[in-house]
């Protein structure tokens, strides 16, 4: 409105008959984009009026929903990895990914704690933040919990309690195949198991739950995507990304082979990016000089989408983190997304030197969250009632990022 009153104090007809064209050229980019060439040149005024059905699959995600489907995962509890409840929640989300229509798939390993540790992001030098970067102002202490005592709600305490087993361990992914690109490939993904003794409703329900609903969304009869969608939840996150690592270590050389040679079907399609969910809910600022923190969200709460600069793909994963910044102004309802070049300690790792790979989440890895901003993490008080509406609203923002940003680079199309 600004604007426009601006255009149109300019005493002379010609700028507003400029500004009119520039709006319509602007739209039919944005159209073109959307529809892909076919809508070209179809006449600008169509182009002006066309719905977008980006705006209109971001609309179908709810904040209830979302939250509904936090709250189902922390029936499980921690979901820690090696225990029955974790493979129960496996079983779930997968009965889950069902009833939206998929057929399932489970990637099969073994993991013991004695296995030779990996590291979950690049070397951390003194004096530098895990992931890069420099850590600035307050910070409280950090750690995982390990003491049951600590979790006051007896019930909770006594389905945690089981201990990891060594030993077989799964995951479980659904597949959106594309329509004129089954061989090309995004993973859109989160980590399904927890650790601390609280209802890992955080770390990392909020991104489970973000993938299940957009998975369900893209489900649905009559959305079709050019290119193949995979909706993956891996297991072992917690223990050094070993879920994540088993998915590349068995399918990363099988990428874009037809198998049967001319069935047109790609067991594991060209992977042509990553994204990674992981802890979406809590952004209240930097700890107090007390060490406690606000209880209110801060107001410059933002989605952060992290490119790992030292990645042997970072210029891809550089330009993808911006793609997501760009759907995120024209889709997120709320919040925006901030942009660094720190990514780690997270599942998009093992991805990194192979794809272009990004992760969201509340603050930055590294330097936020790697200096106590989130009190929760990896402790009993992780549960749902431990965040406000406002709190779940932020990793709802999340999800309308991602969604938003691959049904435009998947090429999303509702009947
Ligand atoms: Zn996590």
């Amino acid at each position: 409105m600004h604007k426009l009153n601006f255009w149109c104090r300019v005493p002379e007809g010609g700028t507003r008959r400029v500004f009119r064209q520039a709006k319509a050229g602007l739209m039919a980019v944005l159209a073109g984009v959307v529809f892909g060439e076919a809508a070209e040149v179809k006449g600008t005024a169509r182009a002006v009026e066309a719905p977008d059905p980006v705006k209109a699959l971001v609309a179908q995600l709810a904040l209830d929903k979302y939250q509904a489907t936090i709250k189902a995962l922390t029936q499980f509890g921690d979901r820690r990895e090696g225990t029955e409840r974790n493979r129960a929640a496996v079983d779930w989300i997968e009965a889950q990914l069902r009833s939206y229509g998929y057929a399932t798939e489970r990637i099969k390993y073994d993991y013991f704690p004695t296995d030779p540790r990996r590291p979950s992001g690049p070397v951390v030098r003194p004096g530098v933040a895990e992931g890069g970067g420099k850590i600035r102002g307050q910070r409280t202490r950090l750690g995982v919990n390990t003491d049951p005592l600590k979790q006051p709600d007896e019930k909770l305490r006594a389905l945690n309690k089981p201990g990891s087993v060594p030993g077989a361990r799964e995951e479980v992914f659904c597949t959106k195949v594309g329509t004129t690109h089954p061989e090309e490939m995004y993973i859109i993904a989160a980590h399904l198991d927890g650790i601390g003794w609280g209802e890992a409703a955080n770390d990392d329900g909020s991104g489970t739950a973000l993938v299940m609903e957009i998975a369900r969304i893209l489900g649905a009869p009559g959305v079709q995507s050019e290119r193949t969608i995979r909706f993956c939840l891996w297991n072992n996150e917690e223990t050094g990304l070993q879920g994540a690592r088993a998915y590349v270590d068995q399918r990363a050389t099988g990428q874009g082979r037809e198998v049967p040679a001319g069935s047109g079907k790609y067991p594991e399609p060209r992977w042509l990016g990553m994204i990674q969910h992981d802890m979406l809910l809590f952004d209240h600022g930097m700890p107090r000089p007390d060490g406690t923190m606000s209880p209110e969200q801060r107001p410059e709460a933002d989605v952060n989408v992290e490119f790992q600069s030292t990645a042997k793909m970072a210029d891809g994963a550089m330009k993808l983190a911006w793609f997501f910044q760009a759907a995120n102004e024209k889709y997120a309802t709320d919040y925006p997304v901030t942009v660094g070049p720190h990514m780690t300690n997270t599942d998009s790792t093992p991805f990194m030197d192979l794809v272009p790979a990004i992760s969201l989440r509340e603050n930055e890895r590294g330097m936020h969250i790697g200096a106590g901003w989130d009190p929760q993490w990896h402790q009993p008080t992780d549960v749902y009632a431990a965040y406000s509406e406002k709190d779940f609203l932020l990793g709802l923002n999340a999800a309308q990022t991602t969604l938003s940003a691959i049904a435009l680079l998947a090429g999303v199309s509702v009947e």
